[in-house]
């Protein structure tokens, strides 16, 4: 069987190294129309605050490495067509200028998104920067260190505008957050987290401006100088454009059906309306445990699960997608925080109804002092108020209780109640945490809450 397998960030990476797992001997055809690959735009942050210094090194896959397993590897290599009658993709190879057309039995799709660009006047000044990719990676990497670059301006709040912003506030620049949600990270988090880590941030020079709509860039010799709101205006050397994401789909227009915002439409083998070709990652609808319905969710964890079964099921096993429950992680300066699922700041927009119960404890027993690192830890859990079902949660401290969280989100898949964790059975011992697990306490308060 030949296997096609376009793009090669986290979804491609996992559906060829599932077909390898699972049966080497497959002939695996793997493009990439960028010059790197498998470059992971989740090691960013760690390579331009200079933690991991190789920018060629945020990756887990080499052209070499792959050919060795068998992989043909074509970089620079953009498929441009699909003919989904004649089982056909036409390749560009952009390096050599040269176009084929290639024959497969089974296609996969991870050609995952690109940053949205803003629609407003000056979008098309220098020096406004997206954060995704190894090139952009570099581009950023230079600005860390060009004394010229005084202020930066930060357009959203999400995961990545705030991995911006705290990399470029490290490296000594006067940060601007605008979003135009009331709140940093919302999506994320809800209030009584936010304004901590928005404290936090301001005491580390970034500055938020938030509920703001961006109406310009303006500039000088065609490069940026200030972004103008519906509020104000702000000095900028660089913007980083970290405003959402739109799906690489236009090519397949034609090909698979796609919703209204170019996303492709799987089932839940990961396929297409063209059953030979799957669809993975960041251009695909997921579904979303807590809702039991299709959403999306940009994230590497639900690209890897969906790349691997996808290459279960091209090899003719039956391995349905598993739905997923949104988890994602951060840390901002001090804290460290994750949450998943609903959150009281989202339910309403997801249209299920919620409460929420909250917990502030020390992460161990009172007995052991501030000074051996019993810090304060925030919970929140989010629960469906007519029959108790774990919708969500969110935790924050300065120390990593983050792994909480992923009890949450199996919780969720598994569709538990906090009846169900009010009394689960977590590990106790004082140099972690206490004999009643945060999540234990919380829930205990939810269970009351419902009776
Ligand atoms: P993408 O990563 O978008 O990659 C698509 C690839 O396909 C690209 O290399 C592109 O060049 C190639 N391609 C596209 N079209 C074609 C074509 N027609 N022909 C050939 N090649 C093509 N997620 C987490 O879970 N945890 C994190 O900590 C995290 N951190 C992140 C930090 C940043 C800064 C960013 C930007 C994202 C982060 N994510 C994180 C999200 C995660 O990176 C994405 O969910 C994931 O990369 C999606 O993978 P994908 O395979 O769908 O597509």
């Amino acid at each position: 069987m030949k296997v096609i397998v376009v793009g090669s960030s986290h979804g491609g990476y996992e559906t060829v190294r599932g077909i390898l797992a699972a049966q080497p001997d497959t002939e695996i055809q793997w493009y990439e129309k960028g010059d790197f690959l498998s470059f992971l735009s989740c090691g960013m942050q760690l390579y331009l605050e200079g933690v991991v210094k190789d920018v060629n090194n945020v990756s887990y896959a080499t052209p070499a490495g792959m050919q060795a397993q068998g992989v043909h590897v074509f970089l620079n290599s953009e498929v441009a067509k699909v003919d989904a009658d004649n089982h056909s993709v036409h390749v560009i190879d952009h390096a050599s200028g040269q176009e084929r057309d290639e024959s497969y039995d089974k296609l996969v799709l991870s050609v995952g998104a690109v940053p949205n660009i803003l629609p407003v006047p000056g979008h098309d000044l220098k020096n406004i920067y997206a954060m995704r990719g190894r090139d952009w990676a570099i581009k950023l990497k230079a600005k860390t260190v060009d004394p010229d670059v005084k202020n930066v301006v930060v357009i959203g709040s999400g995961y990545i505008g705030i991995e911006a912003a705290e990399v470029f506030a490290k490296a000594g620049k006067h940060v601007t957050v605008i979003d135009m949600l009331p709140r940093l990270l919302s999506l994320y988090l809800d209030q009584e987290f936010t304004d901590i880590l928005t404290d936090t941030m301001k005491a580390h020079d970034i500055y938020p401006a938030v509920g703001q709509g961006i109406k310009s860039f303006e500039g000088e010799n065609g490069v940026v100088t200030k972004v103008v709101t519906d509020q104000g205006e702000y000095a900028a050397d660089l913007v980083v454009s970290a405003a959402g994401i739109r799906p690489a789909t236009g090519f397949l227009k034609d090909v698979v059906d796609l919703d209204d915002h170019g996303l492709i439409k799987i089932n839940d083998h990961l396929q297409t309306s063209q059953p030979d070709i799957y669809a993975v990652g960041d251009a695909t609808l997921v579904p979303f445990a807590p809702t039991d319905k299709l959403n999306r969710i940009a994230l590497a964890t639900v690209a890897r699960r969906q790349g691997r079964i996808a290459a279960q099921n091209l090899l003719g096993n039956d391995l349905p997608m598993i739905p997923v429950s949104g988890s994602s992680a951060l840390s901002v300066f001090d804290y460290h925080f994750a949450s998943t699922g609903v959150k009281e700041g989202t339910s309403a927009k997801l249209g299920v109804k919620s409460a929420s119960v909250m917990v502030t404890d020390t992460m161990r027993p009172a007995f052991v002092p501030e000074s051996d690192g019993n810090t304060k830890v925030w919970f929140k859990l989010t629960f469906d108020p007519t029959d108790g079902r774990v919708l969500g949660a969110q935790i924050m401290s300065k120390a990593d209780v983050t792994a909480n969280i992923n009890a949450i989100s199996v919780a969720i898949q598994a569709k538990m109640t906090v009846a169900d964790l009010a009394y689960a059975d977590f590990f106790f011992q004082p140099g972690f945490d206490r004999p009643w697990n945060i999540i234990n306490v919380a829930a205990q308060k939810a269970v009351a809450s419902l009776n």
